[in-house]
C-alpha cells in the first residue's frame, strides 16, 4: 500500500563520523531508519550519500520532503558557509540536493534542527509560543523559537548562543574569541578545566580523576554520577556559567521554556540545578517575575533525524 507522501519526510542527521537518516511520519514516528559512515573528507560524496539514503528511505512513499541537519554555519539558501566536520566551504548543499531529489529540500544547522524537534514533539511540547534551546556537547549550540517559528535571523546565522561572551578575556574558544559560553560550559570546557585542576593538584587522591593525564567531559560526568565531590564541583562550575548565559537569554527573549540537550545532559541535574540557581540569581527583577522552566531535552538520539524531517514537512507546507 502506497503511503501518502505528504505525511512523511526523510530526516538526515550528518555527524562527523556517522550519518543517521529516517523516514519520519508527521507525528514524529520513525517508520524506518538507516546509518552510514560519513565520508567527511569528501563533501561531494556526503551530498551524494544523502541523495542515496533519501531515495532508499522514501521508497514506496514516493517523492517526499527531505530535511538535513549538519553542524556549521548554514545560510538561508542552504549554503554551507563553513562546516567543522565535513569538507564543505561555501557549498550550495540545498541546491545540489534539490537538483537530484524530487521533493522539497530543507538544510539547516544541527542545533536548529534539534530545537525544532524538541519544540514540536519533545521537551517544549507544552510551550506553544517560544523556546530557547542550548545544546551542550563538544561545543554549545543554540536554537530559538519565537511566536511559534524557528528564528534564523537575517542570514540564517541567528541563535549561536554558544558564542555569547560571558567572561571577556576568559578561556579561548574554538571560534577565536575568549570567554564564550562554549569556552566555559561545553563538554570540552569541562574536560579542560578538569585537566587543569588535576595538573594544579586541586583534585584529591581519592577522586577517579586524579592522576589522569587528560580528563574529558565524559570522565567528569561519569565520576560525578558516581558521587565524586571534585567532579560534582567541576560540573557545578560549568552549570554556573550556563546559568549566566541563560540569564542574558531570558532577559533578552523572555521565553516560555529553556531546553538543554546534548551529550553533557547525561549529567542531568548535576549540571542543570547550578544553572537554574545561577539564572535565578542574575535574571532581571526576580522578585517581580516568574522564571521559565529549565528542562532537559527529550528526543535524545533521534532528535536530529526527527527534527530535520519535521522542519522539512513544515517548510513544505509553508506558502
Ligand atoms: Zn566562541
Amino acid at each position: 500500500v502506497a503511503r501518502p507522501s505528504r505525511g512523511y519526510a526523510v530526516g538526515v542527521d550528518i555527524g562527523g563520523t556517522k550519518l543517521a537518516a529516517g523516514l519520519v511520519a508527521a507525528d514524529g514516528t520513525v517508520v524506518s531508519r538507516t546509518r552510514r559512515e560519513t565520508p567527511a573528507h569528501d563533501g561531494v560524496a556526503v551530498m551524494e550519500l544523502v541523495v542515496e539514503v533519501a531515495r532508499e528511505l522514501a521508497g514506496e512513499a514516493g517523492p517526499c520532503a527531505v530535511g538535513v541537519g549538519a553542524a556549521g554555519m548554514i545560510d538561508l539558501d542552504g549554503v554551507v558557509r563553513y562546516a567543522p566536520n565535513v569538507r564543505w566551504a561555501d557549498y550550495p548543499l540545498r541546491a545540489e540536493l534539490a537538483e537530484r531529489l524530487d521533493g522539497p529540500v530543507t538544510v539547516d544547522n544541527d542545533a536548529n534542527v534539534a530545537a525544532w524537534g524538541e519544540f514540536r514533539l519533545g521537551a517544549a511540547v507544552d510551550a506553544p509560543e517560544s523556546m530557547v534551546m542550548l545544546t551542550v556537547g563538544t561545543g554549545v549550540g543554540g536554537g530559538l523559537v519565537i511566536d511559534g517559528s524557528l528564528v534564523r535571523g537575517a542570514s540564517g546565522l541567528a541563535a549561536e548562543f554558544g558564542h555569547m561572551i560571558v567572561q571577556e578575556g576568559g578561556p579561548l574558544c574554538p571560534c577565536g574569541n575568549r570567554g564564550c559560553l562554549e569556552a566555559m560550559a561545553s563538554g570540552n570546557a569541562i574536560g579542560r578545566a578538569a585537566t587543569a585542576a588535576v595538573q594544579a593538584g586541586r583534585i584529591p587522591d581519592g577522586s577517579p580523576l586524579s592522576g589522569l593525564p587528560e580528563v574529558s567531559g565524559k570522565d567528569v560526568s561519569r565520576a560525578a554520577l558516581a558521587g565524586d565531590p571534585a567532579a560534582i564541583r567541576l560540573l557545578a562550575e560549568a552549570g554556573f556559567w550556563l546559568g549566566v548565559g541563560m540569564a542574558s537569554l531570558v532577559n533578552a527573549l523572555d521565553p516560555q521554556i529553556v531546553v538543554v540537550g546534548g551529550g553533557a545532559m547525561e549529567s542531568g541535574d548535576l549540571l542543570l540545578e547550578p544553572a537554574r540557581q545561577s539564572l535565578e540569581d542574575r535574571v532581571l527583577g526576580r522578585r517581580y517575575r516568574g522564571l521559565p522552566p529549565v528542562v532537559p531535552a527529550r528526543l535524545s538520539d533521534d532528535a536530529g533525524v526527527v527534527g530535520a524531517a519535521l522542519l522539512a514537512l513544515q517548510q513544505a507546507r509553508a506558502p
